[in-house]
């Protein structure tokens, strides 16, 4: 099994970082690409340039099983989950379990082709602070049905299922560290030194 996590990483931080090597660890993940994406489907474009967001996940990259992956850089338009993980199912055999956090499972079914993604990989679903406590009520009953606890259910399907997995409980998001960076705070310790570095030497986020 292969993780993927999708994200926009304005910056990556600790909140990104911390479940990726922990879903590795615990569910014996061959690797987890990270995978930026170009122009987001349902939100207002990145603040930081596509490259800097390339190179602060690169950053990372090649450690504890953490792969970048550039594939939605380098594809043109809006960045659509299903391409990606259809042309990952394309190139590799193994199990794809998408990882997401609570927050992106609760619009999961406005997702451009979300049945057809299911059909395709499991998904990995991570809590999230302030993510609705009764997030699985609100998803149809078809999702319902495909919700498990159990990890040994994606090793037996490949895809269709959703495994709720309480990873770690990082109360840490990118647009708060954009703000605080804006509000001439220094956020140390929710996103590795290095990429602090970066952002501090290309003046990212600042007002
Ligand atoms: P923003 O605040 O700009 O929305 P973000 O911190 O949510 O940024 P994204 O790049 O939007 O980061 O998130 C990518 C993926 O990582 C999403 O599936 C999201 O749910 C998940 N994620 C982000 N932060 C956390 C966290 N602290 N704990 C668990 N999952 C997270
Ligand atoms: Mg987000």
């Amino acid at each position: 099994m292969i993780g993927v996590l999708g994200g926009i990483f304005d910056p990556i931080h600790f909140g990104h970082i911390k479940p990726a090597i922990t879903l590795k660890k615990k569910l014996g993940l061959k690797e987890v690409r990270l995978i930026p994406c170009s122009v987001p489907p349902h939100r207002l474009m990145p603040e930081a340039e596509s490259l800097h967001r390339w190179n602060m996940v690169s950053i990372i990259s090649g450690q504890n099983g953490i792969v970048a992956d550039s594939r939605e850089l380098e594809r043109e338009g809006v960045s659509y989950s299903y391409d990606t993980i259809f042309s990952l199912h394309q190139e590799i055999e193994d199990n794809i379990c998408y990882i997401l956090g609570a927050d992106a499972l609760q619009t999961f079914e406005s997702w451009y082709k979300y049945e057809d993604i299911l059909t395709l990989c499991n998904l990995i679903v991570t809590s999230r602070p302030g993510s609705h406590p009764d997030l699985i009520k609100s998803l149809s009953p078809t999702m319902q049905s495909r919700v498990t606890s159990n990890p040994k259910d994606l090793q037996a399907s490949q895809h269709g299922k959703i495994l709720l997995y309480d990873a770690d409980y990082l109360d840490i998001s990118s647009s708060a560290i954009r703000a605080a960076i804006k509000r001439g705070e220094h956020p140390r310790y929710v996103l590795p030194g290095a990429v602090w570095k970066y952002i501090k030497t290309n003046h990212l986020y600042e007002a």
